[in-house]
């Protein structure tokens, strides 16, 4: 868990190291559709952001490219200190297997396998053993306090326990980057509350999450706000890895 690192993660506490660098980034799909039109984005270790805009802004196609599930169309990405562009499919999985977690609103949970296999799951392509898998699951679910529900399968449980089996899947191989999309959106507001208050915990914990969210209390809650708006980003509140932060009124962004 990254709680329990023996080794700081790169980068000092006065220069903390970018986990994600976005530079001209574009991503268009055949239409075409212009989906990102050049954006430009640095994260530094640690923090905790909010991807907000309009539906069709571009959201999920930056998450998923962070993410290394898309490549982008031109211009470069760099993900953990690694250039994605340079990397094989076999080595983008591995980096996603060590750096990367990821959470969705729909859970996206196996049906027919309980809490304990759904997040064990999660190291399957980590190259850890069944039973230290286990043992791994095990320790994930009492962190996101589900340590009563191991052997309940999705059908067993409420939606805001199933988004917290997503959760305990997503950091059962201790990654460094958290990629939540509309992770509250399908949930009641009790639920929503609960799983928001494990990514606080996860990043206080040294994990840097970003979170794509229309929830406006949400994302004020959040320090750092990226606006989305036809491909790109129009405003930035502004973070460690924010170039300046830019000074907007309210209402651009909330
Ligand atoms: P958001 O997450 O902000 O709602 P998306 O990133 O999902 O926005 O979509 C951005 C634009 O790209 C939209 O116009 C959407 O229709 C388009 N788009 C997304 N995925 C695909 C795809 N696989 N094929 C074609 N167009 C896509």
């Amino acid at each position: 868990m990254n709680g329990h690192r023996t080794s700081p993660a790169p980068g000092s506490a006065s220069n903390p190291a970018p986990v994600v660098e976005l530079r001209d980034v574009t991503r268009t799909y055949a239409g075409p559709v212009h989906a990102l039109r050049g954006v430009n984005l640095t994260v530094t270790a640690g923090e905790l952001l909010a991807i907000v805009g309009p539906s069709g802004s571009g959201k999920s196609t930056m998450l998923n490219i962070i993410g290394t599930l898309d490549r982008p169309t031109s211009g470069t990405v760099r993900v953990a200190g690694h250039e994605v562009g340079a990397l094989s499919d076999a080595r983008l999985s591995a980096l996603r297997a060590r750096h990367i977690g990821f959470v969705f609103q729909h859970f996206h949970l196996a049906p027919g396998r309980d809490a304990v296999d759904n997040v064990a799951d999660g190291l399957l392509y980590a190259g850890v053993p069944l039973k230290e898998r286990r043992a791994r699951a095990r320790a994930a679910l009492e962190r996101v306090r589900l340590g009563h529900r191991l052997g309940h399968r999705p059908t067993q449980l409420s939606g805001g326990e199933r988004q917290r089996v997503a959760i305990a899947r997503a950091l059962v191989g201790d990654p460094d980057l958290l990629l939540a999309d509309e992770p509250t959106g399908a949930l009641d507001t009790a639920s929503g509350v609960i799983v928001m208050e494990l990514l606080h915990e996860l990043n206080a914990a040294g994990t840097t999450v970003c979170v794509i969210t229309h929830d406006n209390d949400i994302a004020e809650s959040l320090s750092r706000r990226v606006r989305f708006r036809d491909g790109a980003v129009v405003a930035d509140s502004g973070g460690r890895g924010a170039p300046a932060p830019c000074s907007l009124a309210p209402e651009v962004l909330s």
